[in-house]
This record gives structure tokens, sequence and C-alpha cells, in this order.
């Protein structure tokens, strides 16, 4: 890789054939009649949501799901055609914006739409919704009840309102705790069409449930995590690859004698004379700092212990098994697993914590470098 583009040793580098792969096993999957809304919310985990979009639209994705209003409206300054749905709720103030924008609303109460039902009359326009249902999740939605299903018959009548689509979110327990949630959607369904509603889109399945429970794909599912080959569903399959990996190469090499220590806090000592190398990575790059301890990268197809605390821009390495590694040697701080990288389901039971949670903290300061047909489509660092 070339330095002087990426401005700094240390990068991340996207595989966009690897995604367009992903997006259209999952659309196999889905079959004809359901949907496949591909959830880039977090900057697309952490792979940059409007690098990744036309990709996935182009193979196979029918909508872009994001959970605030910002990320919708910078995919919609780079394509004011771009379906976008936001899953969360919008502040009121802000209506003016979804309207402008032809932006998909999530709506979970009566007032809320008479709100945007009020800004679209104002504005001459008719507002594009998706209501969400609680069925268990307690987070967002509007109450699976009598009163939660009078709510949304008169939401439905409202004159300035498309209600597109309704969903709920899964807890994701266990099986019967799905399918309590399954069923007690279904039931709003049943409840609803008694008084001659008919909603076109239903969702419930995230990643996991989609692949693992074929019948809750309904009309559409809101897959994430697929999309980038973080797998963690069990009981399905499906056929994806992880396409994220992070890089750096070794800046600074230090000869450390024994009993003397690395790292703020002496949290490591050299049990005898050690060569350490430092990486110019840390926490602020989205590295967990959970990992004191515990982590390791790959050098020379090694795995090498991080030594000492992982401060924010940098961490410290031990060369004892790679004695042959100079400054300028590439280290892999994770990969897809193989030619033993740490994969990203690794790192994240390393940290305790979830695949999602690991890719979505990587912050911009680390260049994306995007790979296309075997060579290098794209590079986007802070300035871009
Ligand atoms: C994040 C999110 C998803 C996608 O979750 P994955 O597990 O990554 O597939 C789906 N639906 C909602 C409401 C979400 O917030």
């Amino acid at each position: 890789m070339d330095m002087h583009t990426l401005l700094r040793e240390t990068y991340i580098e996207i595989d966009l054939d690897c995604i367009a792969q992903n997006t259209e096993a999952i659309r196999h999957m889905c079959g004809q009649t359901t949907k496949l809304a591909a959830v880039v919310k977090a900057d697309a985990y952490g792979h940059g949501a409007c690098m990744l979009a036309d990709t996935l639209l182009e193979h196979g994705a029918d909508l872009l799901c994001v959970a605030a209003l910002s990320e919708a409206l910078e995919l919609k300054q780079q394509n004011p055609a771009y379906p976008v749905l936001i899953m969360g709720l919008t502040p009121s103030s802000c209506f003016d914006l979804i309207l402008k924008y032809d932006i998909i609303q999530t709506i979970d109460t009566l007032q809320q739409a008479e709100l945007l039902n009020h800004c679209a009359a104002a504005a001459g326009k008719k507002a594009r919704i998706h209501l969400k249902v609680d069925t268990g999740f307690h987070r967002l939605g509007i109450p699976d009840s009598e009163n939660g299903i009078e709510q949304i018959r008169q939401i439905c009548s409202l004159p300035n309102l498309t209600v597109e689509g309704i969903f709920t979110h899964l807890v994701l327990l266990d099986d019967s705790s799905n399918q309590m949630q399954y069923q007690a959607f279904l039931k709003v369904r049943e409840q609803l069409e008694r008084v001659n509603i008919h909603i076109p889109c239903w969702h419930i399945a995230d990643s996991i449930a989609s692949v693992d429970y074929p019948e809750y794909r309904m009309d559409m599912i809101r897959a994430g995590a697929i999309l980038y080959g973080l797998k963690g569903f069990h009981k399905g399959s499906l056929d994806i690859q992880q396409a994220l990996s992070f890089h750096t190469h070794i800046i600074h090499i230090s000869e450390v004698k024994a009993g003397e220590g690395v790292s703020y806090d002496f949290t490591w000592r050299a049990p005898k004379d050690t060569r350490i190398a430092t990486l110019p990575f840390g926490y602020a790059d989205g590295y967990p700092r959970s990992l004191n301890g515990k982590g390791w990268v790959t050098l020379h197809g090694k795995r090498v212990p991080v030594v000492g605390i992982i401060c924010m821009d940098q961490c410290m390495i031990d060369l004892s098994e790679v004695p042959e590694a100079q400054i300028g040697d590439e280290v892999i701080i994770y990969g897809d697993g193989s030619n033993n990288t740490l994969s990203i389901q690794e790192i994240s039971q390393l940290a305790a914590t979830n695949k999602n949670d690991i890719v979505s903290r990587l912050t911009r300061r680390p260049a994306r470098v995007y790979r296309k047909n075997g060579t290098i489509y794209a590079v986007r660092t802070m300035l871009d």
C-alpha cells in the first residue's frame, strides 16, 4: 500500500466483491417474494455506508436501513434516489427533512404520526412511514395490545401518510421467545385485517432470524451482520465471507532489558531481554482497550502477543518469536481467521463483546481501502 495516499501505516481493507457476493447469497436465500433491506447504520458497521450503497443495491438489496436521520441524510446527499428507511425515531422538529429528502420514517406513536401528517399536509406531500410494534423487546414500538391496534387504525386513517410497512424486532433469547414474538406479530396482522387494514410490507427478521427461521422472512428481511460476512446464526446456513480486515506496519523497535516495563503502569515487564515493536494503532482507532494482556496480531504469518496497556494511538508487541522482524513489516491486526489471523469472531470473544460492536466502533482515523476485481478501487481517508 502507498503510505503517501493513506497518510498513515494503519488502514482497513474492505473487499467490495465480497460484499457483492454476500448480498447475492442473501438475495438468493430470500427468493423472489421477500425484499432485502440492507442495514447500513453506524456507517455500514464501520465499512463505509456511502461506499457500499451502490454495490448493495446493484446486487440485490431493495432498501437501505439506518438508525438515525444524520445517516439517512448522508446517503441521500450522495444520491437522492436511494431508498432509505430510518428504523429509529426522528425528532419531530426535523420532520421537514424527512419530507424534503423523501425518507421513509419509522413511527411508533399516534402523536408522532399526527405531527408528521401535519407537516406533510403543510408541504403538500405524503410522508412514507413504517410502523413499529413492540412484541416484547420494550425498546420502541406501539404496544401489541387492543389499545395499540386502535392507535394503528387511527394512524392508517391519516390522509398525508402512506403506511408502507410495519415491523417488530426480536429479543433472540431462545426458540420459544422468538416464537412468542412472531405469533404476537401475526396476531397484530390478523386483528388489523379484521378491521380491513392491509399494510403491504411486514418484517421481523434480522440477520440471525432470517437464516435460522425461514418463515420469519415474511415480506422483507433487515440484514446487517450477514452482509459483511459476520456469522451469528447457528441453525441455518449461508455461504458468506468476512469483507473487512485491519492492517498496520511496524514503526519502531525497542530493545528492552530483562525486568524493564512497557507502556503505562508497567503492567507488563520483560521476563528476558526482548525486542519490542511499536504499532501505530490504539483504542482511538476502534481497537478494544479491554484486550490489554489478551490481544495478539499476525506478523510474518505468526501470532504475536500485544504487551502492556493499549494506548490511544499505539500499542506494543513482543518480537521474541519473530527475530527477523524489521521496521516497515506488515502486521495484520485482524482478518478472516485464515493464515493465522485473528478473526472478528475471535476478537469479539477476547474482548467479551459481539462482532457488530468490534466493527461498528472502528473510527474515521484509519483510512479505508476498497478492493474490487482484485485491485484497489478507492481509498477514503479522514479528509474525504
Ligand atoms: C441493527 C438492526 C438490524 C440488523 O441487525 P443484524 O443483526 O446486524 O442483522 C435489524 N433491525 C433493526 C431494527 C436493527 O436495529
